[in-house]
C-alpha cells in the first residue's frame, strides 16, 4: 500500500507540474497537448486512489477480525485460570472447575475435546443417566461421574 500512496503522490506532482506550465505554452496546440496529459494523470490518479482506498478497507476489516480475535484470547485465557486438567479415573481426563474464594460457579467439569477448540461445554447427565458432553456427544464412562467424584476432584484451596 506504501508503494501505492507514493505512485499517488509522483502523479499528482506530475500533474501539478504540467499544469504550472501551461501559462508559459504559447500555442494553443501546446496547452491542450498539456491540459490532455493532464487529464491523462488525473484519471490514473483516481484509479490509484480507487486502488489505495480498497487496499485500505481490506486493512480495516482485517484489523477488527484482529481485534476481535485478541479479545477472545484475553477472553478464553482468563476462562483457563479457572480450570486444571483432572484424570478422575484411569485414562478420563476432565477439565475440573478449580473451587478458589473468587470462583462462584457450582463445581463443573468441562470437555477436554471440546477444550482444545477453546469452548467451554460442561459435561452433563442425560435423562437416561449416562454422562455426556452435549457439544461433541463424548460419552464419560457413568462410574466415574456424580456429584461426590466432581467434588473430590475439586478440592478447597
Ligand atoms: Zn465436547
Amino acid at each position: 500500500m506504501i508503494a501505492e500512496i507514493s505512485s499517488l503522490i509522483t502523479s499528482s506532482k506530475a500533474a501539478y507540474d504540467i499544469a504550472k506550465g501551461i501559462y508559459s505554452l504559447k500555442s494553443e496546440v501546446d496547452r491542450n497537448e498539456s491540459v490532455s496529459k493532464i487529464l491523462e494523470v488525473l484519471v490514473s490518479v483516481q484509479f490509484q486512489a480507487s486502488s489505495v482506498l480498497a487496499k485500505a478497507h481490506e486493512l480495516e476489516i482485517e484489523k477488527h477480525n484482529l481485534a476481535k480475535k485478541l479479545m477472545e484470547f484475553e477472553k478464553w485465557s482468563e476462562a483457563e485460570q479457572q480450570y486444571e486438567l483432572n484424570e478422575i479415573a484411569t485414562g478420563v481426563f476432565v477439565y475440573a472447575y478449580k473451587k478458589t474464594t473468587e470462583n462462584k460457579e457450582p463445581i463443573h467439569w468441562l470437555c477436554t475435546n471440546c477444550w482444545k477448540d477453546k469452548i467451554k461445554s460442561i459435561i452433563q447427565k442425560s435423562s437416561v443417566g449416562t454422562n455426556y458432553c452435549p457439544m461433541c456427544k463424548i460419552p464419560i464412562p457413568t462410574e466415574v461421574f456424580s456429584q461426590a467424584t466432581v467434588n473430590d476432584w475439586n478440592p478447597v484451596l
